[in-house]
């Protein structure tokens, strides 16, 4: 398999120039306060692409205070909602125009196929910040009809200098759900992208600049969590903290954000989500979406269906075709036409990933196809499939983050409930039936923040995502985000007449 997408086939990259790999603060390209630069790199080859100004504390600090600056004085948070969703507009329409440009950037440093960058990703990342420009001028407060003589109104402000630390699995598209609510809302923004994936967040902030937004209210830091992103979660200046990672260290931060000035904190963390093909399922399109679920994006979503449980009367039939599907995948270069799978995102992840394959060998799974690394050069792995999967084996339990799909069989439906809810997880869960009763009862009875139903991946920008359990608190995208980024006032005055 795969060979196909290996042998020679025309590159559709268009030319893509690397621009902007300095610090973006108050509305300038600086280099970082120490002078460091960091490498980013290539996931097919391994090799730099580029050099990043590499920021710490006190590129922090810097940021931090062009942010203050911008909310306490600046013209963003009292700029009419309006303007402020003209601006957001005008990005939008900057970033469709630039479409082919970021596509390619954002393949070229992550790995993901260019066709998912261009078809899927950019055209979300548009939608979404039309989505929040819209909202500007729709966010609105309360009137209350307290008991006495007061008129109580509930206004909703802007929350103040939010600080954003981002993952590496889809840059610009963790960018969107970040930026968008905290800008829609009036607030002035540091971003901490994450160290792997740093370029195309610099592109589009030029680009938001271009549309109007004033200097300082979107400030971004490239550098290391534990340097950069720590100084962000722990700085007494930052009023609200938004954190996309894994589990670990969304505890970390929470504990900085509480040791520092007790900042509101949200989280979108890990998951290990379940993926229930129930008896009347049609095997074929339930393996093509099973398959989907789990190998999305090279398997590096925080919501890939990675527990596929398959009821036992098709459980067979399952195996089989989900083994041939998985074999057909076309893994190779991300620039190539056709290509499904990428590079994982660097070497930590690809030996994180063939760690797993191996515990899972070494637990009995059944290896069904793949397990190694593809090629010689890059972080390439073979799409991969265990069966006979147990709910106490290490890789049903864990996150792997990568193209390995762990099938399970069950017999009924509250038993797979039950195991499905036994995680410390609880982000998204997947079913596939045609029976109304069932499908409510799994929905119903599942302890995840998203249900898809005959459908998984599905990211509109109005639907609310996020985690149960230790998958998270809060939720971004939809009417929710943009509680994460509102302070609530209360207002009582007296009325003198109270007749009216
Ligand atoms: P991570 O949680 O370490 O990194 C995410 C972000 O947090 C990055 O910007 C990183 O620089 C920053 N960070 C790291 N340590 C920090 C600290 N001490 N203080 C503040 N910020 C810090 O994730 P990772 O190492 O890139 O990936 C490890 C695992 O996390 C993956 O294998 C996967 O399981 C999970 N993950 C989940 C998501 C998700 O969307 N939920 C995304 C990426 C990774």
């Amino acid at each position: 398999f795969s060979t196909s997408a290996l042998a020679e086939e025309e590159l559709i990259t268009p030319p893509v120039q690397i621009n902007y790999t300095q610090n973006l603060i108050n509305g300038q390209f600086v280099d970082s306060a120490s002078g460091k630069t960091f490498p980013t790199y290539d996931p097919r080859t391994g090799e730099v692409i580029a050099h990043v100004a590499e920021g710490d504390a006190e590129d922090v600090n810097r940021a931090v205070s062009a942010a203050r600056k911008a909310f306490d004085e600046g013209p963003w948070p009292r700029m009419s909602a309006y303007e402020r969703s003209r601006i957001l507009l005008r990005f939008a329409d900057l970033i469709e125009k630039h479409t082919p440009e970021l596509s390619a950037l954002e393949t070229w440093n992550n790995g993901k196929p260019y066709e998912q960058s261009l078809k899927s990703e950019l055209p979300l990342l548009v939608r979404l910040f039309h989505y929040y420009a819209g909202w500007a001028d729709k966010i609105h407060g309360l009137t209350v009809p307290a008991d006495g003589n007061h008129h109580v109104q509930v206004l909703h402000e802007p929350i103040g200098v939010a600080g954003q630390i981002i993952p590496w699995n889809f840059p610009l598209i963790m960018f969107a759900w970040k930026v968008g609510p905290a800008l829609a809302c009036g607030n002035t923004v540091v971003l901490k992208t994450a160290e792997q994936t740093p370029l195309t967040a610099l592109y589009v902030a030029k680009l938001l600049h271009e549309a109007g937004l004033p200097p300082g209210v979107l400030n971004i830091v490239s550098g290391y969590g534990p340097t950069a992103g720590a100084a962000l979660a722990s700085h007494m200046d930052v009023d609200k903290l938004a954190f996309t990672g894994s589990t670990s260290t969304g505890k970390v931060v929470l504990e900085l954000a509480a040791k520092s000035n007790l900042k509101p904190v949200t989280l979108e963390l890990g998951g290990k989500s379940p993926f229930i093909v129930c008896e009347d399922a049609d095997v074929d399109k339930a393996v093509e979406l099973a398959h989907f679920a789990l190998f999305f994006n090279q398997g590096q979503c925080c919501c890939a269906g990675s527990r596929t449980f398959v009821h036992e009367r098709v459980h067979e039939e399952f195996v089989e075709k989900s083994k041939a599907r998985a074999q057909r995948r076309v893994v190779g270069d991300p620039f190539k036409k056709g290509v499904e799978q990428g590079p994982q995102i660097d070497s930590d992840q690809f030996e994180k990933v063939l760690r797993y394959i191996k515990s899972g060998i070494e637990s009995n799974a059944t290896l069904e196809c793949g397990g190694g690394r593809l090629g010689s050069k890059g972080y390439f792995i073979e799409p991969t499939v265990f069966s006979n999967v147990k709910d106490d084996m290490l890789i049903a339990k864990d996150e792997i983050f990568g193209p390995v799909q762990s099938i399970l069989k069950f017999k009924d439906i509250d038993e797979v409930i039950h195991r499905a809810n036994s995680t410390r997880y609880g982000l998204a869960s997947g079913i596939f039936t045609s029976n109304i009763d069932t499908a409510n009862t799994l929905i119903r009875g599942l302890r995840t923040g998203t249900v898809w139903v005959n459908c998984f991946d599905i990211f509109d920008a109005a639907i609310p995502f996020g985690g149960y359990k230790m998958s998270g608190i809060g939720r971004e995208k939809g009417i929710y985000s943009l509680q994460n980024y509102l302070q609530v006032k209360a207002v009582v005055t007296p009325l003198k007449n109270p007749a009216w």
